[in-house]
C-alpha cells in the first residue's frame, strides 16, 4: 500500500515550518501592539454556524464546505473560515460586555478546509491569519484594521502590493442596489452562466463576483453601488477614505468588488500582490470587511463588526527564500567511543543554560562528526578526547574564526555563557 495526503493538502516539513513560526511569531507581535488577544475556537462547527453566516448562495457554503454527518447524526462542517466561529464564540460566551471593554478585539490562526480545485495558492486545507473587532461601527476602526492588515504584511517582507477597498453600503443601500441590478441584469438572463442564472433569483450581487468570462462582461456595464449609498453610508465611506489618506495608505476604490461571503456591509478591503509569483496579474493575499449584522444572525445582541483573514500560503509565495535550519550553538565531536556520556551531560547541562545544541548518535568517526557539524553550521565545536578526559577539559572551537582553546569541563558545566560570550568575542 502506498500512501499519499489527501489531494490539496500540504506537509509543512522542518526548513518550512521555521518560516511558519516566524511568521506567526511577528504577527503575534504586531496584533499585541494594535491591542487584539487570541481566541482558538473548534475546527468544526455546527454547519449551520457557517451557512447561516456566510450565506446560502455562497460558493463557500454551496460547493466548496466538507461536512460530515457525527456518529449522533449531527450535520458538522470543518471550518471553511474563521470569522463565524468566532463570532459563535463570542455570542455563546457573551462577549458583547461590559461597554468598557469595547471594542472587543481577538485574533486567530489556523487550518481551514475548502473543497476546491488546488492550484498555487489555492489548497483543500490552507491556512489563515485573521483579527476580528466588535463593538464599534466608527470609521477610525476601519481605518486602523487596513492600517494593521498594511504593517502586518509589510512587516512579513510582502511587496508589490495593492489596496482596494469598496462600500456595501447599509441594508437600505443594498435593497436599493438589489433592484437596480436586478433590472439590468435580466434582459442578459439567458446568457448568464447556469450559476449566476441562479444567483439571479437568490442574491444578484454574488454575479458581481462570478468568475465566468460572459458573466464578467455582462457586468461590466452594471450600475455601481457607489450610486446607491444612502446619505449615512457614503459619510462612513468618505470617512474611511480620508482616514486612509491620513495615514498615508494608497488604494484603489474597486466598486465592483463585492467579496465572497454574504455577511459584509460598509467597507470590504482587499489587499492583492501582482508579484511575479502569481504568474501575471492580480492575487489576493489578505481580505476582509465589516459585518455589522452578524452577531445577531448568530443570535447576539446587535453588536458591529469588523475583521480581515490573510492567506498564509500565498504570503509564503511572497516569502521565497528558504530558511536555514536553527544554527545550532555547540556541537560536541567525540573522538573517542567513551567519551559519548561526558558528550550527553555536557550538551543536557547547555541545554538547561538555554544554549542549542548537537552530538553524534549515529556512532560517526571524529571526521563525521566535524562533517556533520560543519554543516549544521554549529558556531562553537567541543571536542572531547581522550587527551581532554584525562586532564578533565574540552577543546573549544569558534568555526567562524577556526580559533581553538581548552577548557576546563567544569566550567562549561557551570557557565557556559561566559565561556560562550569569550569565545565568539575575540578576534
Ligand atoms: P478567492 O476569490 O481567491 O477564492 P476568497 O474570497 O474565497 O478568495 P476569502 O474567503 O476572503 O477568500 O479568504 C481570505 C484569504 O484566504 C484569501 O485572500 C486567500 O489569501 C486565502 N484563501 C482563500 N481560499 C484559499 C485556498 N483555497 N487556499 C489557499 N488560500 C486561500
Ligand atoms: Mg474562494
Amino acid at each position: 500500500m502506498n500512501y499519499q495526503r489527501p489531494k490539496g493538502t500540504a506537509d509543512i516539513l522542518p526548513g518550512q515550518s521555521e518560516r511558519w513560526q516566524q511568521v506567526e511569531a511577528v504577527a503575534r507581535k504586531i496584533f499585541a501592539q494594535y491591542q487584539y488577544r487570541e481566541i482558538r475556537t473548534p475546527i468544526f462547527e455546527n454547519v449551520d454556524v457557517f451557512s447561516r453566516s456566510a450565506g446560502d448562495t455562497s460558493d463557500i457554503v454551496t460547493k466548496e464546505m466538507y461536512t460530515f454527518k457525527d456518529k449522533g447524526d449531527r450535520m458538522m462542517a470543518l471550518r471553511p473560515e474563521g470569522t463565524a466561529g468566532v463570532v459563535r464564540a463570542y455570542v455563546e460566551n457573551k462577549l458583547y460586555g461590559p461597554e468598557y471593554a469595547k471594542p472587543y478585539k481577538v485574533y486567530y490562526m489556523g487550518p481551514m478546509f475548502r473543497y476546491e480545485r488546488p492550484q498555487s495558492g489555492r489548497q483543500r486545507q490552507f491556512h489563515q491569519i485573521g483579527v476580528e473587532a466588535f463593538g464599534s461601527d466608527s470609521p477610525v476602526l476601519d481605518a486602523e484594521t487596513i492600517a494593521l492588515a498594511k504593517q502586518l504584511l509589510e512587516a512579513l517582507g510582502a511587496k508589490h502590493l495593492k489596496f482596494v477597498i469598496n462600500s456595501l453600503g447599509d441594508p437600505a443601500t443594498r435593497k436599493a442596489f438589489h433592484a437596480a441590478l436586478v433590472d439590468y441584469l435580466t434582459p442578459f438572463k439567458d446568457e448568464l452562466s447556469e450559476d449566476s442564472k441562479v444567483r439571479l433569483e437568490k442574491n444578484p450581487l454574488r454575479i458581481l463576483d462570478s468568475k465566468d468570462r460572459h458573466d464578467q462582461e455582462i457586468v461590466a456595464n452594471a450600475p455601481s453601488i457607489l450610486d446607491y449609498l444612502t446619505p449615512e453610508a457614503q459619510q462612513h465611506f468618505d470617512r474611511v477614505k480620508t482616514l486612509l489618506t491620513g495615514l498615508g495608505i494608497d488604494f484603489d476604490v474597486d466598486a465592483t468588488m463585492v467579496r465572497g461571503l454574504d455577511y459584509y456591509n460598509h467597507t470590504i478591503f482587499e489587499v492583492m500582490s501582482d508579484d511575479k509569483v502569481f504568474g501575471g496579474g492580480y492575487t489576493t493575499i489578505l481580505a476582509g470587511g465589516r459585518y455589522n449584522g452578524l452577531v445577531e444572525e448568530l443570535g447576539g445582541p446587535e453588536t458591529p463588526g469588523i475583521g480581515f483573514a490573510m492567506g498564509v500560503e500565498r504570503l509564503m509565495l511572497l516569502m521565497q527564500s528558504d530558511q536555514e535550519a536553527a544554527q545550532p550553538d555547540a556541537y560536541i565531536v567525540t573522538i573517542d567511543q567513551g567519551a559519548d556520556q561526558e558528550a550527553l551531560q555536557m550538551l543536557t547541562a547547555l541545554r538547561q543554560q538555554g544554549f542549542t545544541g548537537e552530538m553524534d548518535y549515529m556512532g560517526r568517526k571524529a571526521k563525521g562528526q566535524f562533517k556533520a557539524a560543519n554543516k549544521a553550521h554549529a558556531k562553537l565545536v567541543l571536542t572531547i578526547g581522550e587527551s581532554e578526559r584525562a586532564a578533565g577539559t574540552v577543546q573549544i572551537k569558534n568555526m567562524a574564526t577556526g580559533q581553538q582553546q581548552a577548557f576546563p569541563q567544569a566550567d562549561v558545566l557551570a557557565d557556559f555563557g561566559k565561556i560562550y560570550t569569550q569565545v565568539t568575542e575575540a578576534k
